[in-house]
């Protein structure tokens, strides 16, 4: 088959990845998606097993740090368009080892860069890289109503925002330098299922179900915006098709919560979902030390997505809770399977004494 377009999605057998491998192969029929990932403990070819053998969809096994395994992807499938969401994601394994956030969120981006700039040499039409970034480049908000915008300057405080806020700039470089043909997006944070279950949502829906401690930072206090998270894959299709060359986009739900009271709004669900009386999980909230340099709030403005490419969420907060929740409760093999291994290794460690 001829194909319209040729599309590579870096880290695609990740959370936010595999939702959108999973869209733009069943949304573009006309258009061979390539996912390459090198399948570190985040990345599971388990979350595409819906689409594996769709004949529009091709992976490879390979790191964004290897040129050559790059330029070969590159030559092999006449690429034309990178959606780059490859990247080390967990704020607290940040704080642990900073230099393997350098590594892959920096120089992997700048050899894709690179491997792009390289393969297309100067001819850039209907050429597009898009970097997928974070609204945590930014920094903290104080608790005072005020939103990331576009025009927010860059403030990282971890080691995994300061990866990406580097890895954007790379990518403006490239853009301002060379000509290449970028696009950014800010995201704020995503649910939904297929995440792995270090982070909040997914980590507390298992714990509580199997009455496990939940382990809160601080007081709780913290707040996020959160967005389900197939409206963030909405947006990047959106986005990599019609957003300006050069151009930044801020995602947001709109949406903010202590997290306090999203782990409330966690406990209340999955005490129903499971049968038990209200307020049955509430004692397995634990306290611990609050994660060092700990952002207070983040809440991003994504008025101009929403002014200039109609993009809005669709799902209400409650809905894509409660959707999430039911998922993970269908899915304990998947979350069993994701959780053995390195990774339980990893989390002893992490929560050790606390
Ligand atoms: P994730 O950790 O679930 O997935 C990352 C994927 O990248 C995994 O499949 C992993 O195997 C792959 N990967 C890691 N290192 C690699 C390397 N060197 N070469 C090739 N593949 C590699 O992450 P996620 O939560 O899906 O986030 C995806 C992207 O979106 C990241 O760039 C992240 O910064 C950004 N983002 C995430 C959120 C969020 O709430 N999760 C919000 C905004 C932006």
């Amino acid at each position: 088959m001829n194909y319209r377009r040729h599309i590579l999605i870096t880290g695609g057998a990740g959370f936010i990845g595999s939702h959108l491998v999973r869209l733009m192969v069943n949304t573009y029929p006309d258009y061979e998606i390539v996912n390459l990932d090198k399948l570190t403990y985040a990345g599971n070819l388990e979350n595409l097993k819906d689409i594996e053998f769709k004949p529009n969809y091709r992976f490879v096994k390979a790191d964004i740090c290897d040129a050559e395994a790059l330029n070969r992807v590159f030559a092999d499938y006449a690429i034309d368009g990178v959606i780059h969401l490859a990247a080390e994601s967990h704020v607290d394994r940040s704080i642990k080892d900073p230099l393997a956030f350098a590594r892959t969120n920096v120089m992997g981006t700048l050899t894709l860069l690179q491997a792009a700039k390289e393969a297309w040499s100067g001819a850039y039409e209907g050429k597009r890289f898009y970097h997928v970034s974070t609204d945590e480049v930014y920094g903290a908000l104080e608790f005072d109503g005020t939103l990331f915008t576009e025009e927010t300057k860059y403030d990282p405080h971890s080691p995994y925002s300061a990866s990406k806020a580097s890895s954007d700039h790379f990518v403006r470089a490239y853009h301002d330098t060379f000509g290449l043909p970028t696009v950014i997006s800010n995201c704020s944070n995503n649910y939904g299922s297929y995440q792995f279950p270090e982070k909040l949502i997914p980590l507390f829906i298992n714990n509580i179900r199997h009455n496990k401690p939940l382990p809160v930072y601080g007081k709780g206090e913290n707040v996020r915006d959160w967005l389900y998270v197939e409206d963030h894959a909405r947006a990047i299709d959106l986005i990599f098709h019609r957003g300006k060359d050069g151009d930044t986009y801020n995602i947001g739900g709109f949406n903010e919560w202590k997290n306090i009271d999203l782990i409330k709004v966690m406990i209340r669900v999955v005490d129903r979902l499971l049968g038990r009386e209200e307020g049955t999980s509430d004692k397995l909230i634990t306290y611990v030390t609050d994660r060092a340099g700990h952002d207070l709030r983040y809440a991003i403005d994504s008025t101009k997505l929403k002014n200039e490419l109609g993009w809005e969420p669709s799902l209400q907060f409650e809905e894509g809770i409660e959707k999430t929740v039911r998922w993970y409760l269908d899915h304990q093999g998947w979350l069993d399977h994701v959780t053995s291994g390195e990774y339980l290794r990893y989390y002893e460690d992490m929560y050790a004494g606390r």
